[in-house]
């Protein structure tokens, strides 16, 4: 179980690396601070922009005592917003699982890069949409688009103008055959709204839209439009959202180098790297940093 853990970590370590010609550069500084958990940094941060599977969560479980952490923060007075990538999943679930997870964080609190997707969507021009997307949450959110689900059969694929890749809970490697096959026959854009290559979950490392997106641009040749960590309009859009005051000292923390570490560095924000949960627990940290150059300002062996 543990070597198992450690391989799919690695792996997906390795997959992030090899498309890091397609995520965004930064600088870093030159060494790390260590820190024991999250209330030690509230000295040092007035706004928390936090990553959930990894920091907050482990699929359906919150890690724990980490909402007491929090808690504990929003009682000192810092500003908490959690920033995710989950895009598959409509504002009432994610409220929904955060709640029960025992997190007590306001609506507007919880950015999620579906709402990037889809501001960026409602300044473009109207298409014909198809979506990767769980059919199990319905068209919530998505009821205005123009859009059909993407599965089993070939003509919706080729029917529309434009691919809307969400979340991959419901894809298959047959849709995935299908969605290059008809990219080959006519390529159209592909936008991301979720740019993780995987997510942990209670029974390992699921695959995510990242992961299919990266593989059609090999396949294809199209190249995808990313909206979600570590790209920069998701942090541009916490930013406003929470417009802090000006000289307020913002961290990101996050389990993943490449995605919420150097997305926040790649956004002007200081740092948190958790080092002993979600995707680095199972593998040498201090050699992911070496070997990707991804250097957080603080890492904090649990959130
Ligand atoms: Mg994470």
């Amino acid at each position: 179980m543990a070597a198992e853990a450690a391989r799919d970590a690695q792996w997906a370590f390795e997959a992030y690396e090899k498309v890091r010609h397609r995520l965004p550069e930064a600088d870093f500084p030159q060494t790390s601070a260590p820190a024991a958990h999250l209330e030690e940094l509230a000295e040092h941060f007035d706004v928390f922009l936090l990553d959930a599977f990894g920091v907050l969560n482990i699929g359906e479980e919150a890690i724990p005592g980490v909402p007491e952490r929090i808690a504990a923060l929003q009682a000192a007075g810092r500003r908490i917003m959690v920033v995710s990538n989950a895009a598959g999943y409509p504002r009432r679930v994610l409220m929904e699982r955060y709640a029960r997870l025992g997190y007590d964080i306001a609506p507007e609190n919880i950015l999620c890069s579906r709402e990037v997707l889809l501001d960026e969507l409602s300044r473009r021009p109207h298409r014909r949409r198809g979506l990767m997307a769980p059919r199990r949450h319905g068209m919530e959110e998505l009821e205005h688009l123009d859009a059909v689900f993407l599965d089993e059969d070939p003509s919706a694929y080729d029917e529309v103008e434009e691919f809307l890749l969400f979340g991959s809970d419901e894809w298959t490697q047959e849709h995935q055959a299908l969605l290059e096959a008809s990219l080959r026959r006519d390529p159209r854009p592909v936008l991301v709204g979720n740019p993780d290559i995987v997510a942990p979950r209670e029974g390992g490392l699921s695959r995510e839209p990242g992961h299919f997106a990266h593989r059609l641009a090999d396949a294809t040749g199209v190249a995808p439009e990313f909206f979600g960590k570590p790209f920069p309009d998701i942090f541009r859009m916490a930013l406003a959202r929470l417009s802090p005051a000006p000289g307020a000292r913002v961290v990101m923390v996050g389990d993943t180098l490449q995605t919420d570490i150097l997305g926040g560095r790649a956004a002007g924000l200081a740092t948190a790297l958790i080092s002993g949960y979600g995707a680095l627990a199972a593998i040498d940290h201090e050699a992911a940093i070496r070997r990707s150059g991804i250097v957080p300002d603080f890492i904090l062996p649990r959130p």
